[in-house]
């Protein structure tokens, strides 16, 4: 893979969470934002944070928290709401 730098990965990381992708890629560009000390913040709630899979379902949204269910490996998220 080609060395880039800072600003192309913000870049690649803001294009690649508009739409959704495997669990594979979502691993990876979780990595390449660690790997240049990117801070994903709302875009952290896009993917399960077991298996980086994209497939969530809201379960509920009460008291400012967002109750996330994973389709996938079925772990649940509570997500405060800002
Ligand atoms: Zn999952």
């Amino acid at each position: 893979m080609k060395q880039i730098n800072k600003t192309e990965a913000i870049e690649k990381i803001e294009n690649f969470f508009k739409e959704k992708h495997e669990k594979e890629k979502v691993r990876k560009i979780k990595k390449l934002a660690m790997s240049h000390q990117i801070k994903l913040r709302e875009k952290r709630k896009k993917f399960c944070k077991k298996c980086f899979s994209m497939n969530l379902r809201v379960l509920s949204v009460k008291n400012k928290i967002k109750k996330v269910k994973c389709e996938d490996c079925g772990s649940l998220m509570r997500w405060k709401i800002e």
